[in-house]
């Protein structure tokens, strides 16, 4: 047999009411901070409104900041499709009203108060009998109206409009946070979309230069090997700067590696000889040209490792360039390799000026270049560290450097791991 329910006392059930209400109220908070998406938020606070008030219908209009006319945001319990493109205007709406008045307002019968704007009944043919309306605002700016309309059972009430206040100012956070997440998504693409324009600019620039840069590297060897006297000094001067503006130009061409994803990179087996044997061919003349010796120890058998070759080459070119570039003519530059547990150690150790302590891990940061006079001599961006670090840290490496300090040498290490 079912159980009978004794009839409840009207205080118990005053306070069953509240307690719903509150309720209800802690869960749109709850939902609230649970998502910024703005329609269901809304939506979800339309059902709460009409749900505490036991209204027929609720709706939020939104100031629209061009025409300064309301115009319907959300809606529920009459023709929300009806209504999305209607606006009502500040003067002749109780909506309007409120908004003028920034306070609430309880119309027990809209048929009667000039101020019902009954153009909207008519064009979704519903009959408004009873509205309160509560001031909707950001900060000190008010934003919109959140109405309920037609009270089932007797009128709205004072704790009608405390709650749909609540409700107003939960609204309006929610259409806060997703204009400040609009205008930060904005923000996000414009300035994406300029940091585009930049790689591409870099890139186009980088590439056009590299071509005019060749001849002049080609005449300018030519010109060395054939000068004679005082026009010998002029052409090594000539060359000297047309390499370092090949370095230039090669790190410019190189800052897109410092975003590479996963999937530019071809990640095979590659013989660990071929790759130290392709970077030292391509700085050897260098070396010479400083009268420096560039030493080749490799493994006792060969090892494999798992890498990008092309871009490991490239790396390791960076770091064998700098060891040449901070060293004095007649310095000593050792390329060695040992096989740790699972890692190839690729080491380039020189005997130039060294590095200080605290400058061993910033060095490897975009831009960041050791302030003296003997470095800044050599000119360069501050770039090729940086790029080699992001390219050999994509490869599952890791790439550091150790010095003793100032004037006693550096060694950088490449840990490539072993297929
Ligand atoms: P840069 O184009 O200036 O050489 P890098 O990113 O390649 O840029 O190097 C950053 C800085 O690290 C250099 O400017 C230099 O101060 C320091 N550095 C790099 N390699 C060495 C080295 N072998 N010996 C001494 N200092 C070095």
């Amino acid at each position: 047999m079912a159980e009978q329910t004794a009839p409840q006392d009207p205080q118990v059930q005053t306070l069953q009411q509240k307690l719903d209400a509150l309720n209800r109220l802690v869960e749109v908070s709850l939902v609230m901070n649970s998502t910024l998406l703005l329609q269901p938020l809304l939506q979800y606070i339309m059902e709460a409104s009409t749900e505490i008030t036991g209204a027929q219908a609720a709706s939020i209009l939104l100031m629209d900041k061009n025409t300064h006319e309301l115009r319907f945001a959300a809606s529920i319990g009459s023709d929300a499709e009806g209504l999305a493109g209607i606006t009502v205007p500040l003067e002749g709406s109780i909506a309007g009203a409120i908004i003028k008045e920034s306070k609430a307002l309880v119309i027990d019968d809209a048929k009667i108060d000039p101020r019902h704007y009954s153009d909207v009944d008519r064009k979704i043919a519903f009959e408004t009998r009873s509205i309160m309306g509560v001031p909707m605002r950001i900060k000190d700016r008010l934003i919109g109206v959140l109405e309920v309309l037609n009270k089932c059972e007797g009128t709205f009430g004072e704790d009608d409009t405390r709650h749909i206040t609540i409700l107003a100012s939960q609204a309006a956070v929610a259409i806060e946070n997703a204009q400040l997440l609009s205008a930060l998504n904005k923000a996000y693409d414009e300035l994406s979309k300029l940091d585009k324009l930049k790689s591409d600019f870099i890139a186009i620039a980088s590439h056009e230069l590299r071509t005019p840069l060749g001849v002049i590297l080609g005449y300018a060897t030519f010109l060395k090997d054939e000068a004679e006297g005082e026009a010998v000094e002029h052409a090594d001067i000539l060359l000297r700067s047309a390499v370092q503006l090949r370095n230039l130009i090669e790190n410019m061409t190189n800052l897109r590696y410092l975003q590479i994803s996963d999937a530019e990179l071809t990640i095979t087996p590659v013989v660990l000889d071929s790759v130290l044997s392709t970077a030292r061919a391509s700085v050897i003349a260098l070396a010479e040209a400083r009268d420096q010796e560039l030493a080749f120890e490799p493994p006792p058998s060969s090892l494999i490792v798992r890498a990008d070759g092309e871009l490991m080459v490239m790396a390791l070119t960076s770091v064998l360039n700098n060891a040449i570039k901070f060293t004095s003519p007649g310095g000593k530059i050792t390329l060695s390799v040992e096989k740790r547990a699972s890692e190839a150690w690729v080491r380039v150790a020189d005997n130039g000026i060294g590095i200080p302590k605290e400058q061993l891990e910033p060095i490897f940061d975009r831009f960041y270049q050791v302030e003296d006079h003997l470095r800044r001599r050599e000119g360069g961006l501050g770039l090729g560290l940086a790029i080699a670090k992001a390219v050999v840290e994509r490869q599952n490496g890791r790439i550091w450097a150790e010095s003793p300090g100032t004037d006693k040498g550096s060694t950088f290490i490449l840990a490539i791991p072993l297929a």
